[in-house]
Parts: C-alpha cells; structure tokens; sequence
C-alpha cells in the first residue's frame, strides 16, 4: 500500500517536472560563455556569447539542483511569475586559481561557460557564489530576452562522434563526452583505441558497472594539429585540439586547459552533462573540477585510476581523501565550516554527510586500525589536512592511486548524481 501510494506521488512529481520544462523550455541548449574576473577579495561576470545548441542533454524533470555542491551557482527565474526555474551549482578554475599567492595579489580574467535548458520567455539569470561560511550570496544579475538578445549559432567542426556506449534518449541519461586532445590525424588508431580504454575504465568501475543502462558515453575524435600534450616544465609546447597542459596553476602533474569557449567549440556536435578530456600523454596528470569537465593521461599506467578519481571529482563532487602530497593548498578547508564534498567532513555539520551510515558502535573518530579497513568510520586525515578533516574509509579511489576502490560513500554520492541526471 505505502508502495503504491509512493509510485503514486513519484508519477504526479514526474509529470510535473515534464510540464514544467515544456512550460518554460524549448528542447534546447542555451550556451552562456562569460568573463568571470578578480581575485581572491573580488569577483566580477561579464557576459560573453549567447550560443544556440539544438537539443538540451540534461534532465528535463530534475531542473532544480538538490545537492548544493561547488563555488558557484547559476539561478534562473522566470521574470513574470518569479518562480525559480532551473539551477546548477559548478565549481571553475577561477575558484582555485584566487586562492593562490598569485590570486591574492594581482588580478585574473577566466573565460566560463554553463549550458542551461533553452527558456521561451524573459528569465532573469542570477550568478552566486558561496562566501567564507559557504553560504550563496548574489553577485549577478542579468536578464535574457532571447527574441531582443543576440544568439550565435554553434561554430561547426568536423570532428567524427563515436557511440562508445549507447543505452537511450540523452535527456534520460547520463551523457559522457570523452574528447581527444594531443591526437593528430595520424593518430586515429591510437585514439579509438584510448576511447575504447576509457569507455571500459568507466564502465567496469563500480558504482557505474550496475548503471550501465543509464549511461551514454560519446567519443569526440578532435584532430590535433601536433602530437602530444604541453609540459611547460620540459619546455614541450605544442598546438593541439583544445590546449591541454601540464603545470596548470603551477602544479606539475596538474593538466588542464585555459582554453574554454575552443573546448565547449569542439563539443559542439555532441549532447553531454560531462566532459572528460582524454589527454595523449604518458606522463602522470590528470585534472577534475565539479560540473566543470576532468582530464587523465591516456598513456600512463595508472590512465584507470587517473579517469575515476578525476571523474568522481568532476561528476560527484568527490573531494580529494588523501592529506600527504605536493598540492601546495594550506588550510584548504576552514575547520569552522562543513565543506560542501560528500565524501569529507570538518563535524560541523556530520548529520547532513555520512552519519546515517555509521554503526552506532564505531567511535568518532575513528581508529585507523587494520580491523577498521573494511568499517565505514571517521578517520582523521584528508582534504590535504593531517588534522581536523575527516574521511569515511580508511582508503578508496579518492585516497590512493586504486582503480576501482570508491569506498561506500563516495559508491553513494555517485550513485544519487547517476539517478539525478536519469529520472
Ligand atoms: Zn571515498
């Protein structure tokens, strides 16, 4: 009886997220490229383009985000009645970037964009941001008119699209677009062969291996004009399809691009809710950003580990487990405040992670101890901090170069994203 009274509610709930979009969206992307600018006091938003894509690959029932993850948040509110509309919250390069010593002094410009669902009417776009308490603040405006603004259409490319894995409508399914950067023409054998690693990587890793029906994975065969990936410290400088390199924010092994409207170009022919950039290159590196795309070395021997960390970060919102490295980030996370991450904790807030998954013996904290190894806990250690972050296993993919070890709470957060984007 409860059953039934719950399909009951969760149908009425689906027609009314269905009505909702064809209410307020046409079955289309809206691409918003901006400026986002200043430094770690100041943030200022400078529209860009008003790009058109000509379908919409998110969900079309879930249009709010329930999961206040990420820096950043874009609201959209529908101006005659109000009523918000869509949201998603992301975080960028910016945000990391405005916390280092550079960030602190001058002042940088990052080209963004986020893709939202195509409104028919006048919408009012509000940008936030999260302060010191990581709490939302607004700190832009602005109002679309898309029958007064002024709406490119997507610059074309020729780039081949791959159904690496296909299981349906792209609007009821997690949509992966894997692009290949550092790979010439010459090269096509060795990408195909790199999307079919990657599409396995994915796929054979849990919790994705008991979703694959509710994923596409799309291969998008950018052509480089040179081969390889660009490493700064080697002095290697190379032109490839969407500007790949090493050394990003002055970390070695960090590999991404500053190069987003040609990124989000590239991607022009594809319907996606993710972007993993598949780097040519066998040194260790790899990137991931929430909501925002990952990178992985496809050469190196450990391309399987560097695609579900980076993934968990860019996909989930996983935040980093481990507390012993090179990332130059002191006091990552202020002890006073509960990071926005599912998967770590400062206990200011630990009914809202992982508490309803402890047994009510396991001591907080926990022991780090042989016989805790299989013990969801909370074991002191991660985040880049020794001391007051905490983690809830004492290892998993988002700790140690282990492919597919996600512990049972990074396994949770992956899975409630995988239905988010298919219900
Ligand atoms: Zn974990």
């Amino acid at each position: 009886m409860k059953k039934t009274l719950l399909s009951i509610l969760l149908i009425c709930f689906s027609i009314q997220g269905f009505s909702q979009f064809s209410n307020y969206f046409e079955n289309k992307t809206l691409r918003i490229d901006y400026f986002h600018s200043g430094n770690f006091i100041h943030e200022y938003y400078r529209l860009d383009e008003l790009i058109e894509k000509n379908v919409w690959a998110g969900s079309k029932v879930n249009l709010i985000d329930t999961f206040d993850y990420g820096k950043f948040r874009i609201m959209m509110y529908d101006t005659a009645s109000g009523i918000l509309i869509y949201s998603r919250a992301y975080s960028s390069l910016f945000a990391e970037w405005r916390t280092t010593n550079e960030g602190k002094g001058s002042c940088g410009n990052f080209s963004e964009t986020v893709l939202i669902p195509y409104p028919k009417n006048v919408v009012k776009l509000v940008f936030q941001s999260r302060d010191s308490l990581n709490n939302w603040q607004n700190v832009e405006n602005m109002i679309i008119d898309l029958k007064k603004d002024f709406i490119l259409k997507p610059k074309q490319n020729k780039f081949e699209i791959n159904a690496l894995h296909f299981s349906g409508e792209s609007s009821e399914k997690l949509d992966i677009a894997i692009i290949a950067d550092g790979y010439t023409i010459n090269e096509i054998d060795k990408m195909k062969k790199d999307f079919e690693k990657f599409n396995n990587y994915i796929l054979k890793a849990n919790p994705f291996n008991e979703n694959a029906n509710k994923i596409n994975i799309w291969g998008v065969a950018a052509i480089s004009a040179q081969s390889g990936i660009t490493d700064p410290i080697d002095t290697f400088n190379v032109k490839t399809a969407v500007g790949c390199s090493f050394n990003t924010i002055n970390s070695d092994r960090y590999l991404m691009t500053l190069e987003n409207k040609t990124l989000h170009d590239a991607l022009t022919n594809v319907a996606y809710d993710q972007i993993i950039i598949m780097c040519n290159t066998e040194k260790y590196g790899g990137g991931g950003i929430y909501n925002f795309y990952c990178t992985a070395a496809a050469g190196n021997a450990v391309a399987n580990f560097l695609i579900q960390h980076e993934f968990g970060h860019a996909f989930a919102g996983l935040g980093d487990e481990y507390y012993t490295s090179e990332v130059s980030v002191e006091d990552f996370y202020p002890l006073t405040v509960e990071p926005w991450e599912p998967n770590i904790t400062t206990l200011v807030n630990f009914e809202g992670k992982w508490k309803n998954m402890l047994n009510k013996f396991t001591p907080i904290p926990t022991p780090a101890t042989e016989e805790n190894k299989k013990i969801i806990g909370v074991y002191e250690g991660g985040g880049y901090m020794s001391k007051g972050v905490y983690r809830p296993y004492i290892d998993c993919t988002m700790k140690s170069v282990k492919y597919n070890a996600y512990c049972p709470v990074c396994k949770r957060a992956t899975q409630w994203m995988i239905d988010f984007y298919t219900k």
